[in-house]
Protein backbone atom coordinates (compact mmCIF):
# COMPACT_ATOMS: atom_id res chain seq x y z
CA UNK A 1 0.00 0.00 0.00
CA UNK A 2 1.36 3.13 -0.78
CA UNK A 3 1.26 6.48 1.37
CA UNK A 4 -2.07 7.70 -0.32
CA UNK A 5 -3.61 4.66 -0.25
CA UNK A 6 -2.98 4.13 3.41
CA UNK A 7 -4.07 7.72 4.53
CA UNK A 8 -7.08 7.24 2.48
CA UNK A 9 -8.14 4.96 4.74
CA UNK A 10 -7.81 7.01 7.76
CA UNK A 11 -10.50 9.67 8.36
CA UNK A 12 -9.45 13.17 10.14
CA UNK A 13 -12.72 15.03 11.24
CA UNK A 14 -11.81 18.75 11.27
CA UNK A 15 -14.08 21.00 13.71
CA UNK A 16 -14.25 24.58 12.78
CA UNK A 17 -14.47 25.77 9.61
CA UNK A 18 -12.84 28.93 9.93
CA UNK A 19 -9.38 29.52 8.22
CA UNK A 20 -7.52 27.54 10.83
CA UNK A 21 -10.13 24.51 10.00
CA UNK A 22 -9.61 25.30 6.06
CA UNK A 23 -6.00 25.24 6.38
CA UNK A 24 -5.27 22.39 8.10
CA UNK A 25 -8.51 20.03 6.26
CA UNK A 26 -7.05 21.01 2.87
CA UNK A 27 -3.44 20.72 3.52
CA UNK A 28 -4.43 16.61 5.24
CA UNK A 29 -6.29 16.16 2.48
CA UNK A 30 -3.48 17.19 -0.09
CA UNK A 31 -1.65 14.96 1.93
CA UNK A 32 -4.55 12.11 1.21
CA UNK A 33 -6.39 11.65 4.50
CA UNK A 34 -10.17 11.45 3.88
CA UNK A 35 -11.55 14.77 5.67
CA UNK A 36 -14.33 15.83 7.05
CA UNK A 37 -14.81 19.71 8.16
CA UNK A 38 -17.32 20.36 10.12
CA UNK A 39 -18.81 23.72 11.03
CA UNK A 40 -21.61 25.13 13.49
CA UNK A 41 -22.51 28.06 10.61
CA UNK A 42 -24.02 27.56 7.43
CA UNK A 43 -21.19 28.95 5.91
CA UNK A 44 -17.04 28.96 6.34
CA UNK A 45 -14.66 31.63 7.31
CA UNK A 46 -15.67 32.05 11.12
CA UNK A 47 -14.50 35.53 12.08
CA UNK A 48 -13.55 36.12 8.52
CA UNK A 49 -16.50 35.77 6.56
CA UNK A 50 -19.19 37.29 4.73
CA UNK A 51 -23.23 36.75 4.64
CA UNK A 52 -26.50 38.18 3.58
CA UNK A 53 -27.13 41.21 5.79
CA UNK A 54 -30.67 40.48 6.20
CA UNK A 55 -31.59 43.89 7.13
CA UNK A 56 -29.99 45.63 4.13
CA UNK A 57 -30.09 42.96 1.56
CA UNK A 58 -26.65 43.20 0.99
CA UNK A 59 -23.37 40.96 0.85
CA UNK A 60 -21.53 42.22 3.84
CA UNK A 61 -18.20 40.89 5.18
CA UNK A 62 -18.27 40.56 9.11
CA UNK A 63 -15.73 43.04 8.78
CA UNK A 64 -12.82 43.99 6.51
CA UNK A 65 -9.97 41.85 6.80
CA UNK A 66 -6.54 42.77 5.61
CA UNK A 67 -3.42 40.64 5.01
CA UNK A 68 0.43 41.73 4.31
CA UNK A 69 3.04 39.98 2.07
CA UNK A 70 4.61 38.68 5.14
CA UNK A 71 1.81 36.24 5.05
CA UNK A 72 2.81 33.33 4.02
CA UNK A 73 0.91 30.42 4.82
CA UNK A 74 -2.45 32.80 4.53
CA UNK A 75 -1.58 33.86 0.82
CA UNK A 76 -0.14 29.26 0.55
CA UNK A 77 -3.53 28.49 1.68
CA UNK A 78 -5.45 30.89 -1.04
CA UNK A 79 -3.09 29.11 -3.51
CA UNK A 80 -3.68 26.16 -2.32
CA UNK A 81 -7.70 26.83 -2.99
CA UNK A 82 -7.03 29.12 -6.59
CA UNK A 83 -8.00 32.25 -4.95
CA UNK A 84 -4.67 34.06 -4.48
CA UNK A 85 -5.86 36.32 -7.75
CA UNK A 86 -8.80 37.44 -5.66
CA UNK A 87 -6.40 39.40 -4.04
CA UNK A 88 -5.76 42.83 -4.70
CA UNK A 89 -2.36 44.12 -3.24
CA UNK A 90 -1.11 48.36 -2.18
CA UNK A 91 2.13 49.02 -1.00
CA UNK A 92 0.71 52.97 -0.05
CA UNK A 93 -1.08 53.65 3.30
CA UNK A 94 -2.58 56.87 3.09
CA UNK A 95 -3.28 59.07 6.53
CA UNK A 96 -5.95 61.45 6.89
CA UNK A 97 -5.89 64.33 9.60
CA UNK A 98 -9.14 65.62 10.62
CA UNK A 99 -9.85 68.84 7.61
CA UNK A 100 -8.75 66.28 5.51
CA UNK A 101 -4.67 66.95 5.10
CA UNK A 102 -3.00 63.84 3.79
CA UNK A 103 -0.13 62.27 4.11
CA UNK A 104 0.98 59.17 2.28
CA UNK A 105 3.36 56.00 3.94
CA UNK A 106 4.88 53.52 1.57
CA UNK A 107 7.98 52.19 0.18
CA UNK A 108 10.48 54.17 -1.95
CA UNK A 109 13.69 52.65 -4.08
CA UNK A 110 15.96 52.70 -0.64
CA UNK A 111 16.92 49.16 0.59
CA UNK A 112 15.11 47.87 3.80
CA UNK A 113 14.48 49.28 6.23
CA UNK A 114 15.04 52.31 4.57
CA UNK A 115 12.38 52.18 2.07
CA UNK A 116 9.78 53.69 4.51
CA UNK A 117 12.15 56.95 5.29
CA UNK A 118 11.33 59.22 2.46
CA UNK A 119 7.58 59.18 2.57
CA UNK A 120 7.70 59.19 6.74
CA UNK A 121 9.72 62.33 6.02
CA UNK A 122 7.59 63.84 3.98
CA UNK A 123 4.02 62.75 5.91
CA UNK A 124 2.27 65.92 7.28
CA UNK A 125 0.57 63.98 10.01
CA UNK A 126 3.94 64.31 11.97
CA UNK A 127 6.04 67.16 13.30
CA UNK A 128 10.01 67.10 13.29
CA UNK A 129 10.38 65.48 17.08
CA UNK A 130 7.41 62.77 15.96
CA UNK A 131 9.67 61.71 12.95
CA UNK A 132 12.99 61.42 14.92
CA UNK A 133 11.23 59.51 17.73
CA UNK A 134 10.11 57.22 15.06
CA UNK A 135 13.10 56.60 13.34
CA UNK A 136 14.66 55.65 16.53
CA UNK A 137 12.23 53.67 17.44
CA UNK A 138 12.37 51.60 13.94
CA UNK A 139 16.32 52.10 14.93
CA UNK A 140 15.99 50.19 18.25
CA UNK A 141 13.53 47.61 16.93
CA UNK A 142 16.74 46.26 14.18
CA UNK A 143 17.77 44.38 17.08
CA UNK A 144 15.87 41.46 17.72
CA UNK A 145 13.66 41.89 21.00
CA UNK A 146 13.42 38.69 23.48
CA UNK A 147 10.61 36.57 22.72
CA UNK A 148 10.20 36.05 26.28
CA UNK A 149 10.18 40.00 27.09
CA UNK A 150 7.80 40.90 29.88
CA UNK A 151 7.82 44.65 28.78
CA UNK A 152 4.47 46.21 27.66
CA UNK A 153 4.52 48.27 24.56
CA UNK A 154 3.55 51.33 26.55
CA UNK A 155 6.92 51.07 28.58
CA UNK A 156 8.82 50.54 25.97
CA UNK A 157 7.24 53.52 24.13
CA UNK A 158 7.75 55.96 27.29
CA UNK A 159 11.34 54.41 27.81
CA UNK A 160 11.77 54.78 23.69
CA UNK A 161 10.90 58.66 24.21
CA UNK A 162 8.06 58.65 22.01
CA UNK A 163 6.20 61.91 21.71
CA UNK A 164 2.59 62.20 21.53
CA UNK A 165 2.15 62.83 18.48
CA UNK A 166 4.06 59.17 17.41
CA UNK A 167 2.19 57.88 20.12
CA UNK A 168 -1.29 58.65 18.82
CA UNK A 169 -0.97 58.73 15.36
CA UNK A 170 1.11 55.76 14.48
CA UNK A 171 2.01 53.72 17.93
CA UNK A 172 -2.05 53.13 19.14
CA UNK A 173 -3.47 53.71 15.63
CA UNK A 174 -1.68 51.68 13.13
CA UNK A 175 0.53 48.97 15.63
CA UNK A 176 -2.41 48.75 18.70
CA UNK A 177 -4.86 49.17 16.16
CA UNK A 178 -3.41 46.34 14.17
CA UNK A 179 -3.00 44.03 17.61
CA UNK A 180 -6.46 45.45 18.27
CA UNK A 181 -5.54 46.33 22.16
CA UNK A 182 -4.21 49.14 24.21
CA UNK A 183 -0.66 50.12 24.38
CA UNK A 184 -0.26 48.73 28.19
CA UNK A 185 -2.14 45.16 27.28
CA UNK A 186 0.24 44.75 24.02
CA UNK A 187 3.73 42.54 25.12
CA UNK A 188 6.51 44.18 23.58
CA UNK A 189 7.51 41.23 21.12
CA UNK A 190 4.14 41.02 19.28
CA UNK A 191 4.78 45.13 18.26
CA UNK A 192 7.75 44.46 17.38
CA UNK A 193 6.92 41.36 14.90
CA UNK A 194 4.54 43.84 13.57
CA UNK A 195 7.10 46.65 12.80
CA UNK A 196 9.60 44.35 11.26
CA UNK A 197 7.01 42.65 9.50
CA UNK A 198 5.31 45.84 7.94
CA UNK A 199 7.67 48.32 8.24
CA UNK A 200 11.33 46.66 8.09
CA UNK A 201 11.71 44.08 6.69
CA UNK A 202 10.79 44.21 2.97
CA UNK A 203 8.24 46.60 0.62
CA UNK A 204 6.99 42.79 -0.35
CA UNK A 205 6.44 41.97 2.97
CA UNK A 206 4.46 45.20 4.26
CA UNK A 207 2.52 45.00 0.54
CA UNK A 208 -1.12 45.34 2.08
CA UNK A 209 -4.04 42.89 0.77
CA UNK A 210 -7.61 42.98 0.16
CA UNK A 211 -10.21 40.67 -1.29
CA UNK A 212 -11.92 41.79 -4.32
CA UNK A 213 -14.64 39.21 -3.45
CA UNK A 214 -17.12 38.64 -0.32
CA UNK A 215 -14.97 36.60 2.05
CA UNK A 216 -17.08 34.00 2.20
CA UNK A 217 -16.86 33.33 -1.61
CA UNK A 218 -12.98 32.82 -0.96
CA UNK A 219 -13.74 29.89 0.87
CA UNK A 220 -15.78 28.26 -2.39
CA UNK A 221 -12.23 27.58 -3.41
CA UNK A 222 -11.58 25.40 -0.43
CA UNK A 223 -14.56 23.59 -0.36
CA UNK A 224 -14.06 22.59 -4.05
CA UNK A 225 -10.31 21.52 -3.21
CA UNK A 226 -11.89 19.58 -0.38
CA UNK A 227 -14.92 17.49 -2.28
CA UNK A 228 -12.15 17.16 -5.31
CA UNK A 229 -9.97 15.41 -2.81
CA UNK A 230 -12.34 13.29 -1.60
CA UNK A 231 -13.36 15.59 1.66
CA UNK A 232 -16.56 16.56 3.02
CA UNK A 233 -17.88 19.50 4.37
CA UNK A 234 -20.33 19.93 6.56
CA UNK A 235 -22.51 22.89 7.23
CA UNK A 236 -25.01 23.75 10.20
CA UNK A 237 -23.50 21.12 11.99
CA UNK A 238 -22.22 21.87 15.42
CA UNK A 239 -19.78 19.15 17.20
CA UNK A 240 -20.86 19.14 21.11
CA UNK A 241 -19.10 16.47 22.76
CA UNK A 242 -16.02 13.80 21.51
CA UNK A 243 -15.27 10.63 23.23
CA UNK A 244 -11.99 8.63 22.36
CA UNK A 245 -12.31 4.85 22.23
CA UNK A 246 -9.19 3.31 23.12
CA UNK A 247 -9.59 -0.23 21.90
CA UNK A 248 -11.47 0.66 18.64
CA UNK A 249 -8.55 3.54 18.08
CA UNK A 250 -10.96 6.50 16.81
CA UNK A 251 -12.95 9.49 17.89
CA UNK A 252 -16.74 9.33 18.29
CA UNK A 253 -18.19 13.06 17.86
CA UNK A 254 -21.77 13.83 19.06
CA UNK A 255 -23.58 16.16 16.62
CA UNK A 256 -26.78 18.12 16.96
CA UNK A 257 -27.50 15.77 13.28
CA UNK A 258 -26.34 12.39 14.75
CA UNK A 259 -22.35 10.81 15.67
CA UNK A 260 -19.26 10.99 13.55
CA UNK A 261 -16.58 8.11 13.54
CA UNK A 262 -13.01 9.40 12.86
CA UNK A 263 -9.44 8.12 13.89
CA UNK A 264 -8.24 11.67 13.71
CA UNK A 265 -9.50 14.66 15.30
CA UNK A 266 -8.45 18.68 14.65
CA UNK A 267 -10.18 20.76 17.07
CA UNK A 268 -10.05 24.39 15.13
CA UNK A 269 -11.66 26.54 17.24
CA UNK A 270 -11.47 29.82 19.62
CA UNK A 271 -10.45 29.59 22.62
CA UNK A 272 -13.52 29.67 24.54
CA UNK A 273 -15.23 27.31 22.37
CA UNK A 274 -12.79 24.63 22.46
CA UNK A 275 -12.86 25.04 26.08
CA UNK A 276 -16.20 24.00 26.03
CA UNK A 277 -15.67 20.89 23.53
CA UNK A 278 -12.75 19.81 25.63
CA UNK A 279 -14.82 20.23 28.97
CA UNK A 280 -16.54 16.74 27.05
CA UNK A 281 -13.69 14.89 26.90
CA UNK A 282 -12.79 12.69 29.76
CA UNK A 283 -9.29 13.58 30.96
CA UNK A 284 -6.53 12.63 30.03
CA UNK A 285 -2.66 14.02 31.79
CA UNK A 286 -2.39 17.38 30.63
CA UNK A 287 -5.61 18.02 29.86
CA UNK A 288 -6.31 20.62 33.38
CA UNK A 289 -3.48 22.36 32.09
CA UNK A 290 -4.73 23.43 28.91
CA UNK A 291 -8.04 24.29 30.83
CA UNK A 292 -5.88 26.47 32.58
CA UNK A 293 -4.23 27.80 29.57
CA UNK A 294 -7.67 28.62 28.10
CA UNK A 295 -8.64 30.73 31.01
CA UNK A 296 -5.78 33.10 30.51
CA UNK A 297 -6.80 34.56 27.13
CA UNK A 298 -9.29 37.58 26.65
CA UNK A 299 -10.96 38.88 23.52
CA UNK A 300 -10.74 42.72 22.04
CA UNK A 301 -14.30 43.36 20.55
CA UNK A 302 -13.63 45.34 16.46
CA UNK A 303 -16.83 47.07 15.08
CA UNK A 304 -17.65 48.15 11.78
CA UNK A 305 -20.09 50.54 10.16
CA UNK A 306 -21.05 50.02 6.96
CA UNK A 307 -22.52 53.22 4.60
CA UNK A 308 -24.58 53.18 1.62
CA UNK A 309 -24.26 57.02 0.03
CA UNK A 310 -25.98 58.31 -2.79
CA UNK A 311 -22.82 59.53 -4.27
CA UNK A 312 -19.05 58.96 -4.07
CA UNK A 313 -17.58 60.68 -0.95
CA UNK A 314 -14.08 59.66 -1.82
CA UNK A 315 -11.66 58.45 -5.03
CA UNK A 316 -9.58 56.84 -2.23
CA UNK A 317 -10.00 52.58 -2.10
CA UNK A 318 -8.90 53.08 1.46
CA UNK A 319 -7.17 55.00 4.59
CA UNK A 320 -6.12 55.27 7.83
CA UNK A 321 -8.65 57.97 9.84
CA UNK A 322 -6.13 60.14 12.29
CA UNK A 323 -7.14 61.68 15.64
CA UNK A 324 -11.15 60.56 15.99
CA UNK A 325 -12.66 56.76 17.38
CA UNK A 326 -13.49 55.47 13.37
CA UNK A 327 -10.03 54.47 12.33
CA UNK A 328 -9.97 52.97 8.80
CA UNK A 329 -11.94 53.54 5.99
CA UNK A 330 -12.72 51.18 3.37
CA UNK A 331 -14.22 52.26 0.04
CA UNK A 332 -15.72 49.08 -0.76
CA UNK A 333 -17.10 50.37 -4.33
CA UNK A 334 -13.74 50.82 -5.28
CA UNK A 335 -12.04 47.40 -3.67
CA UNK A 336 -15.22 45.14 -5.51
CA UNK A 337 -15.93 47.29 -8.58
CA UNK A 338 -18.16 44.20 -8.85
CA UNK A 339 -20.70 45.52 -6.95
CA UNK A 340 -21.60 48.32 -9.56
CA UNK A 341 -23.27 50.37 -7.08
CA UNK A 342 -24.49 53.47 -8.01
CA UNK A 343 -23.62 55.87 -5.28
CA UNK A 344 -21.03 54.08 -2.97
CA UNK A 345 -20.33 52.03 -0.29
CA UNK A 346 -17.74 52.86 2.82
CA UNK A 347 -16.74 50.63 5.66
CA UNK A 348 -15.38 52.43 8.61
CA UNK A 349 -13.41 50.02 11.30
CA UNK A 350 -13.17 51.09 14.87
CA UNK A 351 -10.63 48.61 16.97
CA UNK A 352 -9.67 48.19 20.11
CA UNK A 353 -12.39 50.56 20.96
CA UNK A 354 -14.47 49.06 24.17
CA UNK A 355 -16.33 52.26 24.49
CA UNK A 356 -17.33 52.53 20.79
CA UNK A 357 -18.88 49.22 21.00
CA UNK A 358 -21.09 49.61 24.14
CA UNK A 359 -23.07 52.36 21.75
CA UNK A 360 -26.70 51.86 20.58
CA UNK A 361 -26.75 51.55 16.58
CA UNK A 362 -28.32 55.03 16.43
CA UNK A 363 -25.77 56.99 18.17
CA UNK A 364 -22.50 54.64 16.77
CA UNK A 365 -23.95 55.61 13.24
CA UNK A 366 -24.52 59.21 14.21
CA UNK A 367 -20.82 59.17 15.48
CA UNK A 368 -19.41 57.58 12.78
CA UNK A 369 -21.10 60.29 9.99
CA UNK A 370 -19.86 62.98 11.96
CA UNK A 371 -16.66 61.90 12.21
CA UNK A 372 -16.20 60.93 8.14
CA UNK A 373 -17.24 64.55 7.65
CA UNK A 374 -14.39 65.68 8.63
CA UNK A 375 -12.38 63.95 6.50
CA UNK A 376 -14.78 64.28 3.70
CA UNK A 377 -16.83 67.20 3.01
CA UNK A 378 -18.74 65.13 0.47
CA UNK A 379 -20.80 63.38 3.43
CA UNK A 380 -22.23 66.33 4.39
CA UNK A 381 -24.17 67.12 0.93
CA UNK A 382 -24.68 62.78 0.50
CA UNK A 383 -27.95 61.32 0.86
CA UNK A 384 -27.49 58.38 3.83
CA UNK A 385 -29.15 55.31 1.71
CA UNK A 386 -28.85 52.81 4.58
CA UNK A 387 -26.38 51.34 7.07
CA UNK A 388 -25.48 48.63 9.15
CA UNK A 389 -23.47 48.31 12.28
CA UNK A 390 -21.54 44.93 13.16
CA UNK A 391 -20.20 44.52 16.49
CA UNK A 392 -17.80 41.51 17.08
CA UNK A 393 -17.73 41.67 20.53
CA UNK A 394 -15.10 38.18 20.27
CA UNK A 395 -13.00 39.69 17.59
CA UNK A 396 -9.46 38.64 18.62
CA UNK A 397 -7.64 37.23 21.49
CA UNK A 398 -5.29 40.11 23.21
CA UNK A 399 -1.71 39.43 23.36
CA UNK A 400 -0.36 40.49 26.60
CA UNK A 401 3.08 40.32 27.82
CA UNK A 402 3.29 36.34 28.99
CA UNK A 403 0.75 35.64 26.95
CA UNK A 404 2.95 32.77 24.99
CA UNK A 405 2.98 30.68 28.04
CA UNK A 406 -1.24 30.16 27.38
CA UNK A 407 -0.73 29.07 23.69
CA UNK A 408 -0.38 25.17 23.77
CA UNK A 409 0.98 23.72 20.68
CA UNK A 410 -0.48 21.74 18.30
CA UNK A 411 -0.45 18.49 19.94
CA UNK A 412 -3.46 17.89 22.60
CA UNK A 413 -3.58 15.66 25.56
CA UNK A 414 -5.44 12.78 23.96
CA UNK A 415 -4.64 10.48 21.39
CA UNK A 416 -5.00 11.19 17.66
CA UNK A 417 -6.02 14.92 18.87
CA UNK A 418 -4.99 18.06 17.38
CA UNK A 419 -5.43 21.73 18.44
CA UNK A 420 -5.63 24.80 15.25
CA UNK A 421 -6.90 28.40 15.70
CA UNK A 422 -5.67 31.22 15.56
CA UNK A 423 -4.80 31.12 19.30
CA UNK A 424 -2.48 28.15 19.83
CA UNK A 425 1.09 28.84 19.44
CA UNK A 426 2.09 30.38 16.68
CA UNK A 427 4.49 33.44 17.12
CA UNK A 428 1.74 35.25 15.60
CA UNK A 429 -0.88 37.86 17.12
CA UNK A 430 -4.55 37.12 16.42
CA UNK A 431 -4.77 37.65 12.75
CA UNK A 432 -5.97 35.22 9.58
CA UNK A 433 -2.15 34.07 9.34
CA UNK A 434 -2.03 32.83 12.84
CA UNK A 435 -4.77 31.30 11.73
CA UNK A 436 -3.63 29.74 8.42
CA UNK A 437 -0.60 29.05 10.33
CA UNK A 438 -2.10 26.35 13.39
CA UNK A 439 -3.92 24.78 10.61
CA UNK A 440 -0.28 24.01 9.10
CA UNK A 441 1.29 23.36 12.51
CA UNK A 442 -1.66 20.87 13.18
CA UNK A 443 -1.14 19.02 10.02
CA UNK A 444 2.15 18.58 10.77
CA UNK A 445 2.07 16.96 13.95
CA UNK A 446 -0.97 14.76 12.86
CA UNK A 447 0.84 13.55 10.12
CA UNK A 448 4.23 13.24 12.90
CA UNK A 449 1.96 11.00 14.36
CA UNK A 450 1.44 8.32 11.54
CA UNK A 451 4.54 8.19 11.40
CA UNK A 452 5.27 9.54 7.72
CA UNK A 453 5.62 13.65 8.67
CA UNK A 454 5.47 15.87 6.04
CA UNK A 455 5.90 19.91 5.84
CA UNK A 456 3.10 22.06 5.62
CA UNK A 457 4.37 25.69 7.24
CA UNK A 458 5.74 27.91 4.91
CA UNK A 459 8.89 29.83 5.49
CA UNK A 460 8.77 33.81 6.33
CA UNK A 461 9.58 36.17 4.01
CA UNK A 462 13.63 36.44 3.64
CA UNK A 463 14.10 40.01 4.90
CA UNK A 464 15.82 42.26 2.00
CA UNK A 465 18.41 45.01 1.53
CA UNK A 466 20.53 45.82 5.16
CA UNK A 467 17.77 43.86 7.35
CA UNK A 468 19.11 40.73 6.31
CA UNK A 469 21.93 41.51 8.33
CA UNK A 470 19.30 42.12 10.76
CA UNK A 471 17.19 38.38 10.69
CA UNK A 472 15.52 37.34 13.51
C1 LIG B 1 -14.05 42.20 13.20
C2 LIG B 1 -12.77 41.45 12.94
C3 LIG B 1 -11.77 42.05 12.19
C4 LIG B 1 -10.58 41.35 11.96
N1 LIG B 1 -9.63 41.90 11.13
C5 LIG B 1 -8.59 41.14 10.75
C6 LIG B 1 -7.71 41.58 9.74
O1 LIG B 1 -7.87 42.66 9.16
N2 LIG B 1 -6.66 40.78 9.40
C7 LIG B 1 -6.46 39.56 9.99
O2 LIG B 1 -5.51 38.87 9.62
N3 LIG B 1 -7.28 39.11 10.97
C8 LIG B 1 -8.33 39.86 11.35
N4 LIG B 1 -9.20 39.40 12.29
C9 LIG B 1 -8.88 38.15 13.00
C10 LIG B 1 -9.22 36.92 12.16
O3 LIG B 1 -10.53 37.00 11.66
C11 LIG B 1 -9.08 35.68 13.03
O4 LIG B 1 -7.82 35.66 13.65
C12 LIG B 1 -9.21 34.38 12.23
O5 LIG B 1 -10.26 34.46 11.29
C13 LIG B 1 -9.44 33.24 13.21
O6 LIG B 1 -9.64 32.03 12.50
P1 LIG B 1 -9.86 30.68 13.29
O7 LIG B 1 -10.12 29.64 12.26
O8 LIG B 1 -8.75 30.48 14.24
O9 LIG B 1 -11.16 30.90 14.20
P2 LIG B 1 -12.65 31.21 13.76
O10 LIG B 1 -12.66 32.07 12.56
O11 LIG B 1 -13.36 31.71 14.96
O12 LIG B 1 -13.23 29.80 13.32
C14 LIG B 1 -13.80 28.88 14.20
C15 LIG B 1 -15.02 28.25 13.53
O13 LIG B 1 -15.52 27.22 14.38
C16 LIG B 1 -16.93 27.25 14.32
N5 LIG B 1 -17.42 26.56 15.52
C17 LIG B 1 -17.46 27.03 16.80
N6 LIG B 1 -17.90 26.06 17.63
C18 LIG B 1 -18.16 24.97 16.87
C19 LIG B 1 -18.63 23.65 17.17
N7 LIG B 1 -18.91 23.28 18.41
N8 LIG B 1 -18.78 22.78 16.13
C20 LIG B 1 -18.49 23.14 14.85
N9 LIG B 1 -18.03 24.38 14.52
C21 LIG B 1 -17.86 25.27 15.52
C22 LIG B 1 -17.26 28.73 14.25
O14 LIG B 1 -18.56 28.93 13.73
C23 LIG B 1 -16.15 29.23 13.32
O15 LIG B 1 -16.55 29.18 11.97
C24 LIG B 1 -10.38 40.07 12.54
C25 LIG B 1 -11.40 39.48 13.29
C26 LIG B 1 -12.60 40.15 13.46
C27 LIG B 1 -13.71 39.46 14.19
Amino acid sequence: MNLLQQHQTQSVTVVGGGVAGMSAACALAEAGFRVQLVERRGYLGGRASSYLHPGIGEVIDNCQHVLFGCCTNLIGFYKRIGVEDKIQWTREMTMIEPGGRRSVLGPSWLPAPLHGVQKLLAARAFSPADKLALAKAFQALMHPVPQNSSESLAAWLQRNGQTTGAIERFWRLVIASALNADLDCIALPYAAKVIRELFMNSPEAGSMGMSSVPLSDLYEGAAKYLSAMNGIVLLNVSVDAATWDNEASRWTLSTGDGIIHSDFLVIALPFEATGKLIASIPPAEGASALSAQIARHRHWPICSVHLWFDREITDLPHAVLLDREIHWMYNKSRLQPWRQLKGSYLELVVSTSRSFAALPREQAIDQALRELKEFFPEVAVAKLEKAALIKEVRATFGVPPGIDSARPSAVSPWPNCFLAGDWVATGWPSTMESAARSGHLAAEALTSATGSPQTFLLPDLEPTGFMRWFKI
